[in-house]
């Protein structure tokens, strides 16, 4: 654990205002750190400013990645994986809605006094607001991504001056990062961190120019998904859904849609949260579950009646999409729609299923950021990528420039 001053931050420090410049700077995500007087940690908390996914895994977990062991790289830490889905889905949730479940269940079990959830302004259902639940109402109201970058810790002042001692924090990797780094000053007798993964998030201005540039209705979307189908899923207001291959994405206009934040993340999988709960390594309509330690096992036995469980399955070889990925992206190259869909099509019967799609869409986006960061951030590559990041890249072959 880097060293910090014991000096109580509000004394030290107050929280930015909104807009101005943070720390991090074009590579902040927004993760709420720098709203609060816990900006007096951000030299060594941000996840953009000190990555250090590996000491912090000690300390959460009790080890770090297994470098000899390939399942470690791309998945962290974990004491188990499986696939699963809630018997009776909640409806309006991402998927099957098994961490609003779990939130439920942990604060009216009496394990939290509150949960940290991100719900969104009652104007704009894709803008973030963090809240602390303290009712399964208002959990219940966060449920459904908000693809949006999301200052979840800019509540964390609120949960000092609360009192509270005992808390659910729902959250992606770079707030997950920060978080634990400053776990220990926030005065709490258990944190418990529900995780997500998180790739290719967006500014709400970003998320505009994606809708307009994909959906045939941008207005009309009320939440979308990346998925394993190698088709975006688009759901709107009318309960109709609308599928674009991947290949047919006009990666051109996307290019610099991406948050710079999430072009230079290593940590998709949220290597530092107890539990994870994402979808990719699971089969179409799955989700897709890792326990990382102790207190993730605690947290997913609460919803063992409500899920149902499946083995996690690996199927296919995703090396040669992937190398032909790179440079395709790098060139932001769109095939016609006709000839994405045959892609898609064909890459679904033949193409990687279940652990090994998980690792496609790692492999995909860490070449990605990897260049990203060698051509615009070259003084960090050495110690913002972490070692498991670099030998995933160094499986394939990269644009030498
Ligand atoms: P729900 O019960 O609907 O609950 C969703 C929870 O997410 C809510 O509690 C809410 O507080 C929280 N949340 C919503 N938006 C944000 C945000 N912007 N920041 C922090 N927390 C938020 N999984 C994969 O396996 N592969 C991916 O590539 C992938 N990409 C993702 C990209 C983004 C931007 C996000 C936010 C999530 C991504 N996920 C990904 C996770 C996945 O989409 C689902 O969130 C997850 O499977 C949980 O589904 P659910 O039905 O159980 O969630
Ligand atoms: Fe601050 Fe978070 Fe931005 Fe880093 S990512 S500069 S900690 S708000």
């Amino acid at each position: 654990m880097p060293s910090m001053t014991s000096i109580a931050p509000h004394t030290k420090a107050k929280g930015l205002k909104p807009g101005s410049r943070r720390p991090a700077k074009e590579l902040c995500s927004e993760c709420g750190l720098c709203d609060t007087y816990y900006i007096h940690y951000v030299k060594e908390a941000c996840a953009f400013l000190n990555q250090q996914i590996s000491e912090l895994e000690e300390i959460a977990h009790g080890r770090s990645r297994n470098l000899d062991d390939e399942n470690d790289w791309y998945f962290g830490v974990y004491q188990q994986m499986t696939a699963a889905r809630k018997k009776q889905p909640i409806e309006g949730a991402q998927w099957t809605g098994i961490v609003s479940a779990i939130a439920c269940e942990m604060l009216t079990q009496g394990l939290v006094e509150g949960v940290v959830c991100v719900q969104n302004t009652p104007e704009d259902r894709f803008q973030p607001m963090p809240i602390i639940a303290k009712t399964t109402e208002e959990i219940l109201a966060a449920r459904v991504n908000k693809p949006t970058l999301s200052p979840n810790l800019s509540i964390l002042e609120q949960v000092e001056q609360s009192g509270m001692k005992r808390l659910l924090v729902i959250g992606v990797g770079c707030q997950i990062q920060a978080l634990r780094a400053v776990e220990k000053k926030l005065g709490l007798e258990k944190l418990y961190i529900l995780g997500t993964p998180c790739v290719d998030n967006v500014t709400r201005e970003g998320l505009q120019t994606f809708l307009q540039t994909t959906s045939k209705s941008p207005e009309t979307v009320i939440h979308y998904e990346f998925m394993q189908d190698f088709r975006v899923h688009f759901k709107h207001e009318d309960g109709s859904i609308e599928k674009v291959p991947f290949f047919g994405l006009k990666t051109n206009k996307l290019k610099d849609v991406f948050a710079p934040s999430c072009m230079s993340c290593f940590d998709y999988v949220n290597s530092l949260a107890d539990l994870v709960v994402g979808y990719m390594g699971a089969e179409f309509g799955w989700q897709w579950i890792m326990v990382r330690n102790e207190t993730g096992r605690e947290m997913l036995a609460l919803v063992e009646e409500q899920i149902d469980t499946k083995p996690v399955i690996s199927q296919g070889d995703r090396k040669q999409a992937v190398q032909q990925s790179i440079p395709a992206y790098d060139k932001g190259v769109t095939l016609p729609m006709w000839a994405a869909k045959l892609m898609g099509v064909v890459i679904e019967k033949i193409g990687p299923k279940g652990l090994e799609y998980a690792r496609f869409s790692i492999d995909s986006h860490f070449t990605r950021n990897y260049l990203y960061l060698k051509r615009n951030h070259p003084e960090k590559l050495a110690d913002h990528v972490p070692e498991y990041a670099k030998r995933i890249v160094n499986q394939y072959q990269l644009p030498t420039h």
